[in-house]
């Protein structure tokens, strides 16, 4: 090997990019789910090498923006009167058992810890209701107690037999529970449709990944409710996932826990009750699915753990003087409540774009010696893939910018989901609908007890689920029960689910 040759290897090795700044190998509509775990490892979000089935690593990418999307969260609650707790981890036996169903639908789900002679046999919390009610049964004495609506930011657990999946089905994950009490059944159901309003307000206009409100069939509700309305968000490769759901709960809860008040009128009363559970890190994996592209993550303007970064561009000569001016820049830009950073390292500009589009970083700033005397700088903008010229006097732009990019990648997400659904009369036109991967919007003849058979046929013959009508208004059916031909009550949502 000339010396020539062994020069330009050593270069070539030098320029090689590590393991996280490879590219994805797989296309993101060619195989959603390779393309799901890739981006997760590549874009430093996860890692999966924790030695646990179905826990995970969240690493510094990932919980950045998990805060961000908290903090949105619970400012959206606490805003409609909400208030913070923190509700011990682990909940005795003798809480868990003593609303029945609720004990039904969970015991198989719950990890119980080794029991300590002498003392009762303890669980992991899969959702608390059995542990803040306890309390709330101490808490509330009179009307004037009333509402009360506390939540809590938790980690849960819950033994899934079922294949886990990284964010989308873990056996930990992260979440909000809000729990209300009220003294009558009508405050408790204006409560259910406050909750609806808090995922439309957050999880759509701030996270921008729009969802149908399902009110699930009578045999698919909560444990111990009343009634559940669920958020369900379309996946890239047509599967719905459950995000945030809201639920009355049954009169039982409180007659378990004892949770009673005496109101106005001198009497004893027990409480009406709703819970709330948005599931932060699901809603993550929804927003990775939803935005991302071929070359990597696309993190909505309001949660980007960082939302411009700025490269520099320099040679030996200039460095330390371009250096010094973009720190000036970073600095204005942090005045103006913008998130960023500037990316130092070794690496080249290129590698430096790459690294950045692959984490989704929606803005960067290009800055040489030459936009610098010119003070007009190079904006990219990571969805549109676009450069663009922005003056050093009016970064103030950003923030319109930023509120602009949002803009559009919730209007994407909305097209999305709308073209997906489709009208079916007919079992032909269900079979098409979701071998086309879509979501079939059809008749139906009951979503109480008694739809229950045809809500069987359609996860036998098709390996579908009916996931229910929609909460915020009724729809008028437009045939018969596409099941049974029987009159139908309903208009329901059928699709394939995670
Ligand atoms: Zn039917």
């Amino acid at each position: 090997m000339t010396k020539k040759s062994e020069e330009q290897k050593s270069k070539i090795l030098v320029a090689a990019p590590n393991k996280s700044q490879e590219g994805l190998s797989v296309k993101k509509d060619e195989n959603f789910s390779q393309w799901y775990s890739e981006i997760l490892d590549k874009a430093e979000v996860t890692d999966l090498r924790y030695n646990v089935k179905g826990f995970v690593v969240i690493r510094p990418w990932g919980a950045m923006t998990i805060e961000n999307m908290y903090k949105l969260y619970e400012k959206a609650l606490q805003k409609k009167g909400h208030k913070p707790t923190f509700f011990p981890v682990v909940i005795p036996e003798t809480n868990f058992k003593k609303e029945a169903n609720h004990v039904k639908g969970f015991k198989p789900e719950v990890f119980w810890l080794e029991k300590i002679k002498g003392e009762d046999r303890l669980a992991l919390r899969p959702t608390s209701e059995t542990a803040m009610y306890q309390m709330y049964s101490l808490w509330i004495r009179s009307h004037r107690d009333l509402p009360l609506k506390l939540y809590q930011r938790a980690n849960v657990f819950r033994y899934e037999t079922k294949a886990t999946r990284p964010l989308i089905r873990a056996r930990e994950f992260y979440w909000l529970e809000a729990h209300d009490c009220f003294a009558t059944k009508e405050q408790a159901e204006t409560q259910v449709q406050e909750d609806i309003q808090t995922t439309e307000e957050v999880m759509h206009q701030k996270f921008k990944i729009p969802f149908l409100p399902m009110k699930r069939p009578e045999w698919d509700k909560f444990a111990g409710a009343t009634y559940t309305v669920a958020s369900d968000v379309l996946m890239p490769d047509g599967k719905l996932i459950q995000q945030p759901s809201t639920h009355l709960l049954e009169p039982s809860f409180a007659k378990s826990f004892n949770i009673k008040f005496k109101d106005n009128d001198g009497k004893e009363k027990f409480v009406w009750q709703t819970c709330y559970g948005p599931a932060i890190s699901r809603i993550l994996a929804s927003v990775i699915s939803m935005h991302g592209d071929n070359s990597g993550l696309i993190m909505p303007f309001a949660i980007s753990p960082v939302q411009v970064v700025l490269i520099p561009i320099y040679n030996t000569e200039n460095k330390e003087k371009t250096l010094k001016e973009i720190e000036k820049i970073n600095s204005k830009l942090l005045e103006l409540g913008i998130t960023c950073e500037i990316d130092n390292s070794e690496k080249r500009p290129g590698e430096k774009y790459h690294y950045w589009e692959l984490k989704g970083v929606p803005f960067r700033l290009e800055i040489g010696e030459k936009e610098l005397q010119e003070k007009n700088l190079t904006l990219h903008i990571r969805d549109l893939n676009k450069r663009e010229k922005i003056k050093i006097s009016e970064l103030k732009k950003i923030l319109e910018l930023g509120k602009e990019f949002d803009q559009r990648l919730g209007k994407k997400a909305e097209e999305f989901m709308k073209n997906k659904i489709v009208n079916c009369k007919t079992k032909s036109d269900l079979k098409k609908a979701l071998q086309d991967k879509k979501i079939a919007r059809t008749n139906f003849c009951s979503v109480e007890k008694n739809g229950t058979k045809c809500a069987e046929v359609i996860e036998k013959e098709f390996n579908a689920e009916v996931r229910g009508i929609l909460a915020t208004k009724k729809e008028k059916p437009f045939g018969n029960c596409i099941i049974c031909g029987k009159v139908s009550k309903e208009v329901v949502y059928i699709g394939k689910s995670y």
